[in-house]
């Protein structure tokens, strides 16, 4: 940790930066956390450091550094959110109130959840960089996760799962999520995310030579066509991501055609377009696998291309093909769009030749959508059912909501009441009809478990359909403790 490292992030994509800015906010933080430990030793100002960086990383303007440097002084209590907004002025004061705004409202069910997620979009409805800074907050705060113990651990990660990820993914910011879901996914899922990783090692070792080959190869042709290229890698899937499309397809590996990619970056939309038909030219491309999100955006903003092919001897390889702002925008999303607020306020860039005005279009789009937050509690709703869209409500009988993933089952729902009714669990009915336990429960459905309380342990056959990792390792748990033996029983069935 140090400030000039810091300093040197920052200057990277914005050399205007107000450097001594950067470093009182630096002092001042150091001096209001003296004495304050993080619990594994190191020093507390090594959090607001590291979430800094991260947003340094993220060519976030210097507001924003400075912001996220003092985010936790309020709570510290020495100095108080009126001590910045004297020594920083109202800007950054509001957005370090922001911050420790939303810190205070926790997961607690379902209630508190839609609160939360309410309290988050208002918040950004005002200052999209209050989420932005609460992102690389949480971030940090997952990197650390070792020192709490187990139960406030699986909170931090359900949490980040299952709000900050998707909301990440909203800001189109792809770096950010990639990395909350795998920290979260590491703790929350430890045996499936040790599945996925050996998968990954294995799969990314043998194709590297192959890779290898087909980039000199495109190279070579796009040299040919005097397409020049800003960028060629192979990329990797995040595990959580594969983790999800495995579920999807039944584990079966070899649907997954995107586990390695080659990512081609080039100066422009024409060349992005030029570069898929030299590559078709090249290889044949599969069928129903040509995406362009150039033409028809993801709804969080991604472009790109994608086509994947029967590469040299046949082996399938997915290629993305974008431009360098595209790319830009994939890894940032709307915290992209900071990175030009700062020189055009301080007149560095003319706004008329700088190449950049469309750029703005994004942020006034942005705006509009702010706007629409504040004054349509409908639009609110749709935002809602879309972050929803991966979990079902179902009711005990005695009319409480039971938030579960999609396709969670009777014995999902039992485990979620307590492990004891899911031990003893021998039937169900839903919505007053027996139906069978391995049933697909609806948003709105009554559920009642009925129990036999002379039996000692769940099915093991139940591991082959439930949905919700308590419900799996509930049930894991109890034949452990019948058998008496360790038994590693695989999540995802292997081929
Ligand atoms: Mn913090």
């Amino acid at each position: 940790m140090s400030i000039e490292k810091l300093l040197e992030a920052v200057k990277n994509h914005n050399p205007n930066a107000d450097t001594n800015l950067i470093r009182l906010a630096y002092d001042f933080a150091e001096e209001a956390h003296r004495g304050q430990n993080r619990m594994h030793g190191e020093t507390y100002l090594e959090h607001p450091y590291n979430t800094a960086m991260i947003l340094a990383d993220l060519k976030m303007d210097t507001t924003s550094i400075v912001a996220a440097l003092l985010h936790d002084i309020p709570e510290e209590g020495k100095y108080t959110l009126k001590d910045i907004e004297t020594n920083f002025g109202k800007e950054v004061a509001f957005l370090v109130e922001g911050v420790t705004k939303l810190g205070k409202v926790k997961y607690r069910g379902i209630e508190r959840y839609l609160e939360n997620l309410r309290k988050m979009f208002v918040a950004m409805a005002k200052d999209i960089r209050v989420i932005i800074i609460r992102l690389a907050d949480r971030l940090d705060n997952l990197k650390t996760l070792d020192v709490h113990p187990p139960v406030k651990k699986m909170r931090i990660a359900r949490e980040t799962l299952e709000i900050y990820a998707p909301i990440a993914n909203r800001l189109g910011i792809g770096e950010i999520k990639g990395q909350l879901e795998d920290l979260s996914f590491k703790y929350l899922y430890p045996e499936e995310y040790k599945y996925v990783d050996n998968l990954l090692n294995k799969f990314s070792h043998a194709k590297e030579k192959f890779l290898n080959l087909a980039i000199e190869k495109v190279k070579k042709n796009l040299k040919k066509e005097n397409i020049s290229i800003v960028n060629i890698h192979g990329r990797i899937k995040h595990h959580y991501s594969l983790y999800k499309k495995l579920v999807k397809y039944n584990n079966e590996l070899p649907r997954v055609y995107d586990i390695v990619a080659i990512r081609i970056i080039v100066n422009n939309i024409t060349d992005c377009y030029a570069v898929l038909g030299i590559i078709h030219k090249l290889w044949k491309p599969l069928k129903g696998r040509i995406k362009d999100y150039i033409a028809q955006p993801k709804p969080n903003g991604y472009q790109s291309l994608h086509t994947t092919v029967f590469s040299i001897n046949g082996e399938i390889i997915e290629f993305q093909i974008r431009s360098e702002k595209m790319h830009e925008e994939a890894e940032y999303g709307v915290a992209a769009h900071w990175i030009y607020s700062d020189e055009t306020q301080k007149g560095t860039v003319d706004k008329k030749t700088s190449g950049k005005k469309n750029d703005l279009l994004w942020i006034n789009e942005l705006n509009k959508w702010r706007q629409e937050l504040e004054d349509n509690q409908e639009y609110l709703e749709t935002l809602k059912i879309d972050v929803f869209q991966n979990r079902i409500f179902v009711f005990t009988p005695k009319g409480d909501v039971i938030n579960l993933p999609d396709g969670a089952t009777p014995i999902d729902f039992a485990y979620h009441i307590h492990s004891d009714i899911g031990n003893k669990c021998v039937s169900a009915r839903i919505n007053e009809k027996i139906q069978p336990l391995d049933s697909e429960l609806k948003s709105g459905d009554l559920i009642e478990i009925i129990i036999d309380k002379n039996r000692s342990a769940p099915n093991a056959d139940w591991l082959n359909f439930v949905k919700t990792s308590l419900a799996r390792s509930k049930i894991k748990q109890a034949i452990r403790t019948k058998k008496g033996i360790f038994r590693w029983i695989p999540i995802i069935n292997k081929k």
